[in-house]
């Protein structure tokens, strides 16, 4: 049930107040670990099934991929070691019954076992044997060809935490090799700039604004530039911005008097969602006071950390966690509130974020316990009789695009659906592959455009087959990545967040 007013925040009050350092604790478990790696078995070479799967891809095609071999020797940097090592108990949970790799999508696409779940596995095990190096250049590319999208942790009937491995992994690669200094400068503009602080992305969005409507981009266009600089693709994913992006300042939206009063949340409004979704973001201000939610708008928070942790960028991340806790803390909030199925799952694993830095385990986990994706939240009201159901109808129909990190890393899934299935006159049309990962992953798409755009196709394709006026998703991922392959296959089909349509039913309007 849900809590009443100040319950949760009181809760909150009385924890840890250490201050983050980025300092490792080194822990018995560590130590045992250690001992138990080097008596591991050695990871044997290809099997039967390997080049069973080899062959299945050669038939299809297969995208550019290294094909990896285990057992090739080690080379340079061996073993993971001080903090943010892939787990040892879910390296041992993986009894290779390979369940997971029709969940796989870069093994659907690929047919190879080194591009599964359960490959990727073998790899990171062989590395913490020290049979393969942390940077062999195999290793690598398995690591970030993987989506995260964590759909092969899903269906594990042995409960391996996949997202934690390849997270750990890919922090491991990053703190052993060295870029060349043209790559180091990018991430650290974009990891240590832009994502760093809100304020500014916001300057950041305001130039690519600018660009869009002053006439540059048809400038770039024509002139050749794009294609010179290699741009293109990446420009085509960016949003088209709004006038005003969401910026919150600690702002109060009280639920309306005559609502039963369900208590308050704190909105974490996400960085791209703020501007990119700004309409969004006060359409789900708007949903949550019609359901008798205070909303506040903590000052001071930042980028939930998501895109840091996918590239590797650990103690980063810790510095953004640090202060999300604390402007949520202040807020008093029972909730944290996320309607970006990516940042949500980030600020639901904030407790193992800090899982070896005891100064803010506890607080960090505290945080965590209180956070919701929005469909959770009004899923739960729904399951209780207490959502608002004051609809008007929306004659329309539509599909429901499932993004991994509500679906797989937040197992919410029927929440959505039952929140559609709630509005009057709004149809729902399930697609083919719902929960199949759409290829987007972050910056994903940037970085592996062969891969992310076969999935695109392949779920655009889904999309456009269901002839549903509209596709509905949760994350802003997702919808940029969708629209921009939609595009490409010459679709208009409108990309709608779930709130906007709950929104528009409140209001009577027609969202699309
Ligand atoms: S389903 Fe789980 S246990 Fe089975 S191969 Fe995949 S990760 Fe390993
Ligand atoms: S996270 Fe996704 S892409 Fe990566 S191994 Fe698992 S299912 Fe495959």
């Amino acid at each position: 049930m849900l809590l009443a007013e100040g319950q949760g925040a009181a809760r909150w009050r009385g924890v840890g107040n250490g201050v983050y350092t980025g300092e490792a604790c080194a822990t018995e478990a560590q130590a045992e670990r250690a001992g138990e790696q080097k008596a591991r078995r050695q990871v044997s070479a290809e099997t039967p099934e390997d080049a069973q799967h080899r062959a299945l891809a050669s038939q299809r095609q297969p995208i550019d991929l290294t094909q990896h071999v285990l057992g090739a020797g080690a080379r340079g940097v061996s073993g993971f070691s001080g903090p943010d090592q892939p787990s040892d108990d879910s390296l041992q949970r993986c009894v290779r019954c390979g369940y997971c790799l029709p969940a796989c999508p870069t093994y659907l696409e690929t047919y190879s076992e080194a591009s599964s779940p359960r490959g990727r596995i073998r790899m990171i095990q062989a590395v913490a044997d020290g049979a393969l190096s942390l940077t062999d250049p195999s290793f690598v590319a398995q690591m970030y060809q993987c989506l995260d999208c964590r759909a092969c942790e899903a269906v594990c009937p042995s409960g391996v935490r996949y997202g934690q491995l390849v997270e750990t992994a890919r922090t491991q690669i990053e703190r052993a090799r060295s870029r060349p200094a043209g790559e180091r400068a990018l991430r650290s503009a974009v990891f240590s700039g832009l994502f760093a602080d809100q304020r500014r992305l916001r300057l950041a969005g305001r130039a690519l604004r600018w660009y869009q409507r002053s006439g540059a981009r048809r400038l770039a266009h024509g002139s050749g530039a794009l294609d010179a600089l290699g741009l293109r693709a990446t420009e085509a994913l960016a949003p088209s911005l709004p006038d005003q992006f969401y910026a919150p300042s600690g702002e109060v939206y009280a639920a309306p008097p005559d609502a039963p009063q369900r208590g308050r949340v704190a909105f974490f409004a996400g960085c791209v969602m703020s501007a990119a979704f700004a309409a969004t973001e006060r359409a789900t201000i708007r949903v949550l006071n019609a359901n008798g939610f205070t909303v506040v708008a903590p000052a001071g928070q930042e980028c939930c950390g998501a895109l840091t942790i996918h590239a590797g960028e650990m103690d980063r991340a810790r510095t953004l966690a640090t202060r999300n806790i604390a402007a949520c803390e202040a807020s008093g909030a029972d909730y944290v509130v996320s309607n970006a199925a990516g940042c949500g799952s980030a600020l639901k694993e904030y407790g193992e974020l800090f899982a070896e830095f005891p100064a803010w385990r506890e607080r960090a986990s505290a945080f965590a316990a209180r956070v919701r994706d929005i469909s959770e939240l009004l899923g739960e009201a729904l399951a209780h009789g207490e959502l608002n159901t004051r609809f008007e109808p929306l004659p329309l129909t539509v599909t429901y695009q499932e993004p991994c990190h509500l679906a797989h890393a937040q197992r919410i899934s029927a929440q959505p659906r039952a929140l559609l299935a709630a509005i009057p006159g709004l149809k729902v049309v399930e697609m083919a592959e719902a929960s199949l990962c759409c290829g987007s992953a972050g910056v994903y798409n940037i970085t592996h455009p062969q891969m992310a755009g076969a999935l695109g196709r392949r779920k655009a394709g889904h999309i456009v087959a269901t002839q549903a006026q509209a596709v509905v998703t949760a994350n802003p991922g997702c919808a940029l990545h969708l629209r921009a392959q939609l595009d490409q296959m010459g679709s208009a089909l409108p990309v709608l967040h779930l709130v906007d349509l709950l929104d528009a039913a409140y209001r009577g309007r027609m969202p699309i």
